[in-house]
């Protein structure tokens, strides 16, 4: 299976009332509503999780798993992001929401936050060799990968090739729980609690490395109700569970990452838009004197992910009072992690998907006929016609995915031309005449087109008119 293009955010068909809310808030152009629903091209899709936000009918799901993953494996260790402790109120010891892990049935813990402490460290001497990149990109956050990997093909070489801290705690707790039980390593289940999209479609269709370790991905939102009454009995003894500080605990927010990189030559921006004007500026070369830029597509950062629960700017406050209550980092190089844990395997490449033609003149060619569509349209980027911008609609036709009349102000200026014809030939047949039964079989064709017209146009104005509901199957 290509798995280059897999999705963990998804459609509910039956959901989704075609109210076009969602396709201008994708920042890659993805969604268009078709016959009343969305649809999400795959390959445009950075799984950013926008339109999750957006969509107030709930039609846009995140694939996860579910809790019971756990009765799957022998031995499961779950591996909780940074972001995780701060969706709780007043925490001062991260061994509770540990220990309260313990108690909802994982047999052991391993922090993201600490192997963020050895990606710091990793980062800072890599960046430090390499001046001829500068400035890195962070490859932590998986939209921002995608992102560049499809928009962005000449920053690709700035990509800092470093695996995301989740994977490389991953294969750590794989390995310790390897030596701990003796148990085969696939009997073994590495479990992320995710607070987005982007991170489960890591695990699945990891960028840098031909397969992930992690084996299974919870939603924070779906774990933190579970865990709030374990904690309370965990507060009674937290076991000693902890190993990171706040360098790790740091990167569940935006600029932690960066502040772990300890330069002040650091640019750290969040939040999809915010993140594509870096890009933008990036790439017209508005930028010098830097050496590492990290970019987060949810806004304050990684607690801003879709799947948690807490606001973000009120989570990033519960971070920094966390962090009173942490050294400055747990964890060092140890003998058992080495470059292939550390490192990409696998270049990241350019993918062409925004690309028009299969050749340059064949590109041009239809840019060409795209400028020409798009002064037809009125430019009111009014997404009636199921496109975010007319520019999309003109390039939909051009792809062959859509038509002229899939806009509204072309198709009623056709029905106008139409209705002039008609109202002509009407006179003629008054008038008499030899031709008066063609002019009637003329007359019939035009009320024919007319009342065709008129019905994509009441399709255009009311999506869900005429729809029946869908089947409650999850569609792609
Ligand atoms: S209901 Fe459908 S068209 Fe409207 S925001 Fe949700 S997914 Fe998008
Ligand atoms: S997840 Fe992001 S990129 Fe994908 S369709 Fe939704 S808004 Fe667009």
């Amino acid at each position: 299976m290509d798995t280059r293009f897999y999705h963990s955010v998804h459609l509910k068909k039956d959901l989704c009332n075609g109210c076009i809310n969602c396709i201008k808030r994708c920042p890659t152009e993805a969604i268009r509503v078709r016959d009343g629903k969305a649809i999400i091209a795959g390959e445009f899709c950075i799984d950013c999780g926008e339109c999750i936000r957006i969509c107030s009918h709930h039609a846009k799901i995140s694939r996860r798993d579910r809790p019971d993953i756990l009765g799957r494996y022998k031995y499961t260790v779950a591996l909780p992001a940074p972001s995780l402790y701060s969706q709780f109120n007043h925490l001062e010891d991260i061994n509770i929401v540990l220990t309260a892990l313990i108690l909802l049935g994982f047999n052991d813990v391993y922090e993201v936050a600490a192997a963020a402490e050895l990606v710091s460290e990793e980062s800072r001497k890599y960046v430090a060799d390499h001046p001829e990149n500068w400035p890195f990109i962070s490859t932590a956050c998986p939209s921002v990968v995608r992102l560049i990997r499809v928009r962005f093909p000449n920053l690709i070489e700035h990509l800092l090739p470093i695996n995301p801290p989740v994977e490389v705690a991953a294969r750590l707790a794989r390995r310790e729980a390897v030596k701990k039980t003796g148990l085969p390593p696939d009997k073994i289940g590495v479990i992320f609690l995710s607070p987005c999209p982007s991170k489960v479609t890591y695990a699945r269709s990891p960028l840098g490395n031909a397969h992930s370790d992690i084996d299974g991905v919870l939603a924070i939102q779906d774990i933190y109700p579970i865990l709030l009454p374990l904690m309370k009995e965990a507060e009674k003894s937290p076991m000693d569970l902890a190993r990171a500080g706040r360098i790790g605990v740091g990167w569940g927010g935006s600029g932690g990452e960066a502040a772990g990189m300890i330069t002040s030559s650091y640019l750290a921006a969040d939040g999809i838009e915010n993140v594509i004007r870096v890009l933008e500026d990036l790439e017209d070369e508005k930028f010098s004197d830097l050496n590492f830029i990290e970019l987060n597509a949810c806004n304050g950062g990684c607690v801003g992910g879709v799947l948690t629960v807490e606001n973000p700017y009120v989570a990033k406050a519960k971070l920094k009072q966390l962090n009173q209550y942490l050294p400055v980092s747990m964890t060092h190089k140890t003998p058992d992690i080495d470059n292939t844990d550390l490192y990409w395997t696998e270049p990241v490449e350019y993918l062409p998907v925004f690309r028009l033609g299969n050749s340059m003149m064949e590109s041009l060619a239809m840019l060409n006929k795209v400028n020409r569509l798009c002064q037809k349209f009125p430019g009111l980027d009014c997404g009636s016609c199921g496109a975010p911008t007319c520019k999309a609609l003109a390039e939909d036709i051009v792809r062959g995915n859509a038509t002229q009349n899939d806009c509204i102000y072309v198709l009623k200026n056709h029905i106008h031309k139409l209705m002039d014809n008609a109202n002509t030939l009407a006179n003629n047949i008054f008038i008499g005449g030899d031709n008066a039964k063609e002019y009637i079989y003329i007359l019939k064709q035009y009320i024919t087109q007319l009342s065709s017209d008129i019905s994509l146009l009441d399709a255009s104005l009311n999506p869900s008119s005429g729809q029946e509901d869908g089947d409650g199957q999850e569609a792609d």
